[in-house]
């Protein structure tokens, strides 16, 4: 078993694409030796070791690999002419850990390793700069003591106990910066820093080059099980038996002096995708300092370094004196910089992400990656990239990162605004975007003010139904309490509507109309912003630009079109919706909800009397005046999607939900319709149920109540007439949702069909139409086959079909499982991301049996995973016909399926 891989002047062992076994930093490394880049002498040990680490322990680790450790340290003092562990002619290297996948909460690296006593005097003499040889050995004492020796601060709160010490210096000597601090400073930091760790961690400061070494080694393999690590690896599916590999690497010294720096670069903006080449560097300083703050870092570029000045307010005569660019600071080395960031950039065909050192003059190159970017860099990047003839179509779609396309859809708070905006409060993320408004706490308010054209933010403990018209005229929504799944969440995404959830902090106050956050009272009236990008919440009012949808979003969308084979519908209940979704790529409804309907203006009122009608007679009474608002909202609804398919779930939820909950709506309606307050209580009360989403509700209605189905049927076939009639190109589909057994869809479709041909002799005109059904209870899927006969097609509902898969109620499983996914047990929420194996099965089976009984079978999904990205590729293995989801998610579903469509080649 070969353990370790070699790399140095321009050769190695290792390569780009064996990341798995060298992890991407490694395998890096070893390209850019190879496409002569110069890198810095060193060596990977695998990750299949650090597997073996984990299994068999130290010892066993120790004793397969002791050997090739020291080949390999004598494979860099070959190269560098120096001698590890040797005071008289010291190497020092840097040990740095490197997962296969780039993840924080790993070890962090140590630099200076192989320093102590002796070997620092030689650098010292040797170099004829003490200071550089001092300020490594206190930078070593002080990483290697935090890393490896687990010198950390007690609690978050508290200082580093490094950084305490160093402030306790600069303080008595009156200075400022590091820098400053001079060779007996610094001297006495080391001695200090050594005592802090004794007293600290019982342990001595290792002083033998080995020793501190394997020190180094070990802790990078434990690192891998420490608890930060694992929670990212569960949070972000990163299998636990990936291992992280470890690289030592030959010091290059960024400290040596003024003709030294070290810097970190990108080969375009990372941020706007601009293809600029742009970085920050620190002349005299080692490792991350540019990262960290020690000092204002310098731009690399001239044009870049000008551009900061400006947005800083410092003057070019400033700029260039104190502040000057790496090109105008160190000339040769950018240029030579310049070269290798467009050598690389055109090696790996993406944007790369850049760490380098320069020691003396000579430019070293320490790190090279594809760059981490934001949702509008990533489409302009990949465009250009394809322009530039870099890469092809079908690379462009594979480099999408479907997700972050919902960043470039909503109106993006204004970058400058947002750095000097005060942060009040952080929630969840729960629907990206930016809003600002005045607080409202209640939804009759909310609908109140915007009305009269005022901009509010919903400010809730959390949301129910009853809270939806609220949220659709608000600009965003903010709630204390309830996650990803909650009501507000996925309302908000559904409307594309700014939303963060959660935020535990904040203490909202019904009675007296107020929020407090971060010390803050807040009344109603007053001004906030959400950020649903990121959940923060800001003070006062940020201001807000709208997204452009065109240029190169466009493209790659045309492209995510072209490539892609399964259609994408969207779940709209309102012509506006229906129109927006279609602006953004929707190819028909997938799933109308009519309920939603019943809840506007008066039309309640109606419902209302429908349901608390004695008989059928007076309950078709009640219908009749339902028809005509159906009706019309149908017609909206066609025209929006003239030429495309339309289907129209009939109603839904129990009964419950549309009366009025309290004495005086109750008064109020009993007083409408002629009856006794006690009675329409009773009616009212008696409608409640143990488990409403298990009662009498879906097709349950429909079949107990066969007028209510009849209606719906009669305004959907007139809807469709009425257009037909004005040359709009219209195609219902009819779905009755909730269906467990044959006879209950063979029922609802007899209606229906009954339905229309009456409404077809009446009209003496026809329209083509289909009949089908939710797939949502277990049941249903089991018995695909017989259901098959009866319909045209099957949607399958899989928030309700992952509901009773599970066993899990929608509206309380945020209780546990985030606990349940902390503990392992589900890698991701049902709820969002498809549960392949077990739901996904369901899916599968039905498709299959369905097609199976009847092969005209039209198949598709609605429900939230229609827009997750990973679902979506499942529903195009199976060949589904579409997947349908909310119209902002229209566009992620639709890279998704050409995603899935092209990686299926
Ligand atoms: P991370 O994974 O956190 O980026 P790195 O291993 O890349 O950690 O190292 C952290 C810093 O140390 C980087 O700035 C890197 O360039 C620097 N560094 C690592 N190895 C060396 C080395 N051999 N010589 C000089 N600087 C180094
Ligand atoms: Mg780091
Ligand atoms: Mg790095």
């Amino acid at each position: 078993m070969k353990t370790i891989y070699t790399f140095g002047n321009g050769q190695a062992e290792g390569r780009a694409d064996m990341k798995d076994l060298l992890g991407g930093k490694g395998a890096n490394l070893a390209e850019m030796n190879l496409i002569g880049v110069p890198v810095p002498p060193g060596f990977t040990i695998t990750t299949e070791v650090c597997r073996l680490y984990n299994e068999k322990g130290r010892e066993a680790v120790v004793a397969l690999i002791k050997d090739d450790v020291m080949k390999s340290v004598a494979h860099i003092e070959n190269l560098t002419g120096n001698k590890f562990n040797d005071p008289s002619n010291p190497q020092l290297v840097s040990v740095r850990s490197g997962a296969p996948v780039s993840m924080p909460g790993m070890m962090d690296t140590v630099l200076n390793l192989g320093i102590n006593d002796a070997v620092a005097e030689t650098m010292a003499q040797k170099s004829g700069n003490p200071r550089f040889a001092w300020d490594s050995y206190r930078r070593f004492v002080q990483m290697y003591g935090d890393v490896v020796l687990g010198m950390k601060p007690q609690n978050k709160n508290d200082i580093d106990p490094f950084e305490a010490i160093i402030e306790e210096m600069k303080e008595k000597k009156g200075v400022k910066l590091d820098t400053e601090l001079d060779v007996d400073d610094l001297k006495e930091l080391v001695v200090r820093f050594k005592a802090a760790v004794k007293e600290n961690t019982g342990k001595d400061f290792p002083t033998d080059a080995y020793d501190q070494l394997w020190g180094a080694i070990y802790a990078v393999f434990d690192s891998w099980n420490n608890e930060r690590a694992i929670l990212y690896r569960r949070m972000n599916q990163i299998p636990e038996e990936y291992g992280t590999a470890v690289n030592v690497q030959a010091m290059v010294y960024g400290n040596m002096g003024n003709n030294s720096a070290t810097g970190v670069c990108f080969s375009r903006d990372a941020g706007t995708g601009e293809n600029l080449f742009n970085g920050e560097y620190l002349i005299n300083a080692q490792g991350e300092d540019v990262v960290a703050g020690v000092r204002t870092p310098q731009q690399i570029m001239t044009v870049g370094s000008r551009r900061w000045a400006e947005m800083q307010g410092i003057s070019e005569e400033e700029r260039a004196s104190k502040y000057p660019s790496l090109e105008e600071s160190m000339p040769e080395c950018a240029a030579e910089l310049v070269k290798i960031q467009h050598n690389l950039e055109e090696h790996y065909h993406d944007m790369q992400d850049m760490e380098f050192t320069i020691q003396d003059g000579k430019l070293w190159l320490l790190q090279t990656r594809n760059g981490k970017r934001t949702g509008a860099a990533m489409v302009k990047i990949a465009m250009d990239l394809l322009r530039e003839g870099a890469i092809d179509e079908k690379t462009v779609i594979k480099r999408m990162e479907p997700g972050k396309l919902d960043e470039l859809l909503h109106p993006v708070f204004d970058k400058a605004a947002v750095k000097s905006a005060k942060v009040m409060a952080k929630g969840l993320p729960a629907s990206p975007g930016a809003a600002t408004g005045q607080i409202v706490f209640f939804a009759d308010d909310a609908e109140e003010w915007a009305s009269r054209k005022k901009k509010v933010i919903m400010v809730r403990i959390e949301t129910s139904p009853e809270d939806l018209r609220g949220m659709s005229v608000a600009q965003g929504i903010l709630t204390a309490r309830g996650g990803m799944t909650s009501h507000a969440a996925v309302v908000a995404r559904g409307m594309g509507k700014c939303c963060v959830s959660g935020a535990g902090t904040i203490k909202v106050d019904y009675k007296d109309r107020t929020v407090e956050m971060n010390g803050k009272t807040y009344n109603e009236g007053d001004w906030i912003s959400i950020n649903g990008s990121t959940g923060e919440v800001y003070d006062g009012a940020v201001a807000t630009v709208d997204p452009d949808l065109g240029g190169d979003y466009a493209a790659v969308m045309a492209l995510a079109e072209k490539y892609s084979k399964m259609d994408v519908y969207t779940n709209a209940d309102s012509p506006r919706d229906a129109l927006k979704a279609r602006e953004l790529g929707a190819h028909g409804i997938g799933l109308c909800r009519t309920e939603h309907m019943f809840f506007e203006g008066d039309r309640i009122k109606a419902m209302r009397e429908m349901i608390i009608a004695p008989d059928e007679e007076s309950r078709r009474v009640a219908l009749n005046k339902l028809l005509p608002l159906q009706r019309g909202d149908f017609e909206g609804i066609f025209e929006a999607m003239d030429g495309y398919e339309v289907t129209i779930r009939l109603l839904d939820p129990p009964l419950h939900e549309f009366v009025p909950h309290q004495l005086e709506t109750m008064r109020e309606l009993a007083e409408e319709t002629g009856r006794k307050l006690e009675e329409v209580k009773l009616i009212c009360d008696g409608l409640e149920e143990f488990n409403p989403m298990l009662g009498h509700r879906g097709c349950r209605l429909g079949n107990t109540y066969p007028e209510i189905t009849e209606m719906q049927a009669r305004a959907i076939i007139e809807a469709a007439l009425n257009v037909k009639a004005k040359g709009v190109d219209v195609h219902p589909k009819i779905m009755v949702p909730l269906i467990g057994v044959k006879p209950e869809i063979q029922m609802q479709a007899d209606i229906i069909n009954e339905t229309a041909k009456k409404v077809f002799a009446e009209r003496g005109e026809t329209v083509a139409y289909k009949v089908g059904t939710m797939i949502e209870i277990p049941r249903a899927a089991l018995v695909a086959d017989q259901i098959a006969e009866v319909v045209d097609f099957f949607s399958f509902g899989t928030n309700d079909l992952t509901q009773m898969t599970f066993g899990y109620s929608r509206d309380d499983a945020g209780k546990f499982l985030s606990i349940y996914k902390e503990l392992g047990i589900l890698k991701e929420d049902p709820f969002q991301v498809l549960d392949q194996e077990g739901v996904g099965q369901l899916v599968e089976m039905a498709t299959r049996k369905g097609r199976a009984a009847n092969p005209d079978l039209n198949v598709g999904i609605c429900g939230e995973h229609g827009g997750e990205p990973k679902s979506v590729k499942f529903c195009n293995k199976l060949n589904l016909d579409y997947v349908s989801c909310s119209p902002y998610r229209v566009p992620i579903a639709r890279l998704a399926a050409a995603q899935a469509a092209v990686e299926a080649e």
